[in-house]
């Protein structure tokens, strides 16, 4: 690619990738392109099975979702299922992104083999386009304490599943929820990935059990965790010790913002108080890795998105005041902030100066570069 700016450098410069790696960045030997070149985009988090749904109303809050994520799920064939997660990926890759993860509800009414099989299906139609992993999502009726749950978890990991996840705030004691996971996680070697304190009730909170469980596991680097919102209504002192041990426990935290900022302090008439979002900076300063991701699209929980990873940087930028463009970067290209000879050439190119004129208008035309 030539002339490009690229993030962390002034000026215009010519990319070759050869072999699937950034081979060289020299300086440009003709104009400027008016391209922007990033690192390819890491989609952290979304729901492709659900995404794009029709919904009777915009959701009251987080249990009115649910309720009608429920029913959609009961209402819903394999084909909707399919044609759901195939419009979803089409839409990530077309922004930029080649690798995506997705949750997928795994619960004992939908049969989560039959919703598991058609999102990996949609997956497949996209080839080399996008790489696609899938959490089996263990909703509320496959509590993981259960050991028929722990056996349909295990047996989604032999057939498609990559990652362990759960939602287990409604389990009826969701710290033994949490660690009968990590313990199927130990027994089979999966990463976790769990849907973690999305509310803002600090007594609520279990981020910090989970740290502790997965440090008691030997589980390090393997666990991630997403929205996490409780860890900002939490008291200095409690938060500041929290995030050491998420520090410890090498948990990943994935930060949701657009989810965050529309379901968080919702109340049916009024103003929203508090921002949802879960303490970026803080937990950046611990060295804790932070991902920025779409969640919802469209569907029961969100009635807008698009599954622009430029999107959720943008609103983490707004909602949790990230100036630093490297951070921003980080969160939504798997950690990766610039592009330099060594790197893997999966690379996006977009119409825009810089990464702040591609934040700020998010523009489309953009092209996929991956070897
Ligand atoms: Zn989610």
């Amino acid at each position: 690619m030539a002339g490009v700016a690229l993030p962390d450098r002034r000026g215009a410069w010519d990319v070759t990738v050869e072999g699937g790696r950034v081979t060289s960045v020299e300086p440009a030997a003709g104009p400027p392109s008016g391209l922007l070149a990033l690192p390819a985009f890491h989609e952290p988090h979304v729901h492709a099975d659900r995404a794009f749904a029709p919904i009777p109303h915009p959701p009251r809050d987080l249990h009115d979702a649910i309720a009608m994520a429920d029913d959609l799920r009961e209402r819903s064939t394999a084909e909707d299922v399919g044609d759901r997660a195939r419009r979803l990926f089409e839409r990530s890759a077309a922004h930029g992104a080649t690798r995506l993860r997705t949750h997928v509800d795994h619960s004992p009414m939908d049969g989560g083999v039959r919703d598991r099989r058609a999102v990996r299906a949609a997956a497949a139609e996209l080839g080399d386009r996008l790489s696609v992993e899938i959490v089996a999502f263990a909703s509320r009726e496959l509590d993981p304490v259960a050991a028929e749950s722990r056996a349909a978890l295990a047996a989604a990991l032999e057939d498609g599943a990559d990652v362990l996840g759960a939602f287990v705030a409604l389990s009826p004691d969701p710290r033994a929820s949490l660690d009968a996971l990590l313990d199927l996680a130990l027994a089979t070697g999966a990463p976790v990935d769990v849907h973690l304190d999305e509310h803002c009730d600090a007594d609520a909170s279990l981020l910090e059990h989970l740290a502790e469980a997965t440090l008691a596991r030997g589980l390090e680097g393997s666990v991630a965790a997403g929205h996490c919102c409780a860890l900002a209504t939490l008291d200095p002192d409690r938060a500041g010790r929290v995030v050491e041990k998420v520090a410890a426990a090498g948990l990943t935290i994935i930060a949701l913002p657009a989810l965050n900022l529309y379901l968080q302090g919702r109340r049916t008439g009024a103003t929203p108080t508090v921002r949802g979002i879960t303490l970026v900076h803080e937990l950046l300063a611990a060295r804790v890795p932070v991902r920025f991701g779409s969640d919802n699209v469209r569907d029961p929980f969100y009635p807008y998105g698009d599954a622009d990873p430029l999107e959720a940087a943008w609103l983490a930028s707004v909602a949790a005041h990230v100036d630093d463009r490297a951070v921003l970067l980080a969160g939504i290209c798997g950690g990766r902030t610039a592009i330099a000879p060594g790197d893997a050439g999966a690379i996006v190119t977009l119409p825009a100066t810089s990464v702040q004129d591609a934040l700020a208008r998010r523009p489309t035309r953009r092209t996929v570069t991956r070897a």
